[in-house]
């Protein structure tokens, strides 16, 4: 079961050892080596359709298996990452690495998310690169959706458009905080809207903000999902609330491919009972 996936310690959360710092530099200089030396590697988090926890797909998310420091969260590279302009490669990495394991799952039912950031909307050429990375993996364009916080700002709006002119999906990410807000999504039309955990572990006094970013989703035909889903409890609210689908350590941790696979043709326990 889940605490299984967590005695196990490769539920992303294993210990970090590195102190963001002084080396940044440094640092920048091994990413660009980590991209091309794989070192990089994608956890896959099941994201599940409520009430009934079928599983619909995955999101990818990345980690860098450092030499020296260990296990690496984004939050300790991904920054550096969109400071030095290496995102753009390293979005291409995921992209390839996260639709060649997408091209293995035999359920071509199976929908895949991928995080990108607002600087790759800002490269010409980024919806030509997704178009030709599907080709070259023969994925269906629907089946991805490419997840970031803020898409709508100067210049990223077309990139925006071309990608949902491909067929592939648009989610606002970590929606109702920072600036994935309403301005955001007046600014450019998306596909689907991820409800922060910030509101999906709130207590009852947050459940009309849940509800609010339901009912905004449903009238403009998007798609919801609530992200960061921790209990019992909260499951049952945010399908009580109508919810049809959600991510969160409840269900499942982000998992390597293997066991997310595993998990796929049931040779593996079922998440969370
Ligand atoms: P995100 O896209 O909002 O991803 C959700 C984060 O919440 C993930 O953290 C996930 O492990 C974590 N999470 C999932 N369920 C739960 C839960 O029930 N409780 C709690 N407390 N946390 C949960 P992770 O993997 O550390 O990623 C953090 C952020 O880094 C992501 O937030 C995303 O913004 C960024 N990121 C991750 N992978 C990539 C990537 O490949 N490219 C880019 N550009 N950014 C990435
Ligand atoms: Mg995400
Ligand atoms: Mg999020
Ligand atoms: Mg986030």
């Amino acid at each position: 079961d889940i605490a299984m996936y967590r005695a196990k310690g490769i539920t992303g959360t294993a210990a970090v050892h590195f102190t963001p710092g002084a080396d940044h530099t440094d640092l920048g200089l091994e990413l660009r080596n980590a991209i091309t030396d794989g070192q990089l590697y994608l956890l896959y988090q099941p994201i599940v359709a409520l009430p009934d926890r079928r599983v619909l797909g995955a999101e990818a998310l990345v980690r860098w298996q450092h030499p020296t420091h260990g296990t690496m969260p984004p939050q300790a590279f991904i920054p550096i990452a969109e400071r030095t302009g290496l995102i753009v490669a390293l979005s291409q990495w995921v992209l390839r690495a996260a639709l060649s394991e997408l091209s293995t799952w035999t359920d071509a039912s199976l929908v895949l998310n991928i995080n990108i950031s607002q600087r790759d909307l800002r490269e010409p050429d980024f919806a030509d690169q997704v178009a030709a990375a599907l080709d070259e993996y023969g994925i269906a364009p629907h089946r991805l959706t490419l997840e970031a916080p803020a898409v709508g700002s100067a210049g990223s709006g077309p990139s925006v458009a071309a990608l949902r002119e491909l067929g592939v999906r648009v989610a606002l990410d970590d929606f109702g905080t920072g600036d994935s807000s309403l301005t955001m999504l007046a600014a450019v039309p998306v596909d689907e809207l991820k409800l922060d955990s910030s509101f999906t572990q709130a207590g009852a006094d947050q459940v009309p903000v849940a509800a609010s970013v339901l009912n905004l989703a449903n009238s403009l035909g998007l798609t919801a999902v609530a992200e960061g889903v921790e209990t019992f409890d909260q499951a049952s609210r945010l399908a009580d609330l109508g919810y049809a689908s959600a991510q969160g350590f409840y269900f499942a941790h982000p998992l390597p491919a293997a066991e997310f696979s595993e998990l796929l043709t049931g040779t593996a326990v079922s998440p969370a009972a």
